[in-house]
């Protein structure tokens, strides 16, 4: 418990997205009216990712027009086009790349994450290669997707790397996915679903490669990307790449903070609040959305991130309202995230990249209407919807409820095929 916020506080938000959004509203809603300032490096307002690899890339909306809605009198300073650089809690204060320094009383973490590079800085380089993380990369990769591009080359076929290449698929640009696992997607949802991703991408005439990396992208002479050498040992004429690889945190700007970071977020505890470096609350500093290495009661002891944006939005609300009221109520909701793919809706609730076990227990992924399940240690963990998403709230409840893995419940559609698989 620590004490709840008065009128004439200051609330500082570092990162100007989706968790900062979220947190703004929430506070106002709860009727705190003092200053809620902003600290944003990129010079946006806050704006949605998830059409940038789907509709943006597709060009069925623009970047201008996925900005994030808020209520005009929301009230907030904005400061964007600054970098936080450091952090002192000492002094209550953030400090800004152009030297400024900004007070708080209390503060909110909202970095989030940026894209992984590709290892070869030279090849990372080369014109025509890209990552996807803002909207600035969204509108470079637009740009080049014309009838004119001869192929493109999708390094990663996670979540990112299948809609970018669906997207390019949709466009009818030919298109090479590579993955180093054994089938598209497997990583998180699983070899059943992968198998499911797999079927829809040679569909669709995409050269899906798994099993296979890249050993060197080729430039020609003006330093434009021209081919890419695999592992398969083939060498492919591409002139568009997109590492999709995973992404990073940003989190060097605490360095020293007393704020402890590992190598994949800032630490903190069920209530949002950011830990020192003896695993105590920092009472003052919260910490919400995909920077966040937060507890999960679905997956035992340990810090696990959530990289989806309703739990970036459920984060943040938990915070916001721990800041405002003093209180330390723990966030427990369930993650439920989706992605759409060559026509087909995937909806999850829950934490499949935990699971060691999986079922079918409706509908076939064969015929590309499904619900697989996920277990861990016997309970029952996350589910993943395919075009089924009517389904999803009643498996929530379950994982909700700490429902025993297999479910015993019969359900309307049963598959016919229930038998338990490993999980990847
Ligand atoms: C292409 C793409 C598609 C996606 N599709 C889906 C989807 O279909 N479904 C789904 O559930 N999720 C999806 N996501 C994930 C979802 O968008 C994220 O979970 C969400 O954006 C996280 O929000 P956030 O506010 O925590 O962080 P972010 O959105 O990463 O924002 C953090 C902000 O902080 C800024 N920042 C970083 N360092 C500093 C600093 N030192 N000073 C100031 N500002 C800083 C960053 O530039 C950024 O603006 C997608 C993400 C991407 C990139």
């Amino acid at each position: 418990m620590h004490a709840p916020l008065t009128a004439d506080a200051r609330v500082v938000i570092v990162g100007a997205s989706l968790a900062c959004l979220t947190a703004a509203e929430t506070l106002r809603t709860s009727g705190f009216t003092g200053t809620i300032t902003v600290l944003g490096d990129e010079p946006y307002l806050p704006y949605d990712r998830p059409p940038l690899s789907k509709q943006v890339l597709t060009g069925v909306a623009d970047t201008t027009t996925t900005q994030l809605p808020h209520a005009e009198d929301l009230d907030v300073d904005w400061h964007l086009g600054q970098a936080a650089t450091s952090l002192d809690t000492d002094a209550k204060q953030v400090l800004l790349q152009n030297g400024e320094r900004v007070g708080y009383d209390r503060l909110l973490i909202a970095t989030g994450r940026r894209s992984r590079p590709w290892p070869v800085t030279a090849e990372a380089a080369l014109d025509g290669v890209f990552v996807l993380r803002t909207a600035d990369d969204a509108a470079a990769i637009r740009e080049r997707l014309t009838d004119a591009t001869r192929r493109v080359l999708v390094i990663g076929g996670g979540l990112t790397g299948g809609e970018i290449a669906s997207s390019c698929s949709s466009l009818r640009i030919p298109v090479t996915v590579v993955d180093r696992g054994p089938a598209p997607m497997a990583k998180l949802f699983g070899t059943a679903i992968g198998e499911m991703m797999r079927a829809l991408h040679d569909e669709h005439d995409v050269d899906l490669r798994t099993g296979t990396g890249v050993t060197a992208m080729l430039g020609d002479d003006g330093g434009r990307l021209t081919a890419a050498q695999l592992t398969d040992g083939s060498t492919i004429d591409v002139d568009v790449a997109v590492v999709a690889i995973g992404a990073l945190p940003n989190n060097e700007w605490l360095a020293g903070s007393g704020v402890t970071s590992d190598g994949e977020g800032v630490l903190c505890d069920a209530a949002q609040h950011a830990l020192s470096a003896d695993g105590q609350p920092v009472l003052d500093v919260f910490v919400a959305g995909d920077i966040a290495r937060h507890p999960n009661p679905l997956a035992g002891p340990g810090v696990w991130t959530s990289e989806h944006w309703g739990a970036a939005v459920g984060q943040a609300e938990t915070a916001a309202w721990n800041m405002a009221r003093g209180t330390d109520t723990p966030h427990q909701e369930v993650p439920v995230f989706w992605t759409t793919q060559f026509g087909q809706v995937l909806k999850a609730a829950g934490e499949p990249a935990i699971a060691d076990t999986a079922q079918i227990t409706q509908g076939s992924l064969g015929a590309r209407s499904a619900v697989v399940t996920f277990g861990r240690d016997g309970r029952l963990v996350a589910a993943v919807a395919v075009n089924q998403s009517k389904w999803l709230p009643y498996y929530l409840a379950q994982i909700k409820a700490g429902a025993a893995f297999p479910l015993e419940d019969p359900t309307v559609d049963p598959a016919a095929d229930t038998r338990l698989s490993a999980a990847r």
